[in-house]
């Protein structure tokens, strides 16, 4: 799966890094930051539910 980060949307709430570590990681500057863009379909789980829980829709999913 392919994962889109709209940074311009992001308001650094941290959701995303909480439900999903080892994808997100919320930055110094208060925003997030893809560590995996492409992770395997092992990561679904946890990128949906950051994807889901995102308040401003600045993740995208893509398979
Ligand atoms: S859940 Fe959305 S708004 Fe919150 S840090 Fe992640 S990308 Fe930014």
């Amino acid at each position: 799966m392919r994962i889109e980060l709209e940074i311009s949307k992001c308001i650094g709430s941290g959701s995303c890094e909480m439900l999903a570590p080892n994808v997100f990681e919320v930055g110094n500057d208060g925003l997030a930051k893809l560590l995996d863009a492409s992770p395997g379909s092992d990561m679904e789980s946890e990128v949906r539910a950051a994807e889901e829980s995102c308040p401003t829709q600045a993740i995208k999913v893509e398979h």
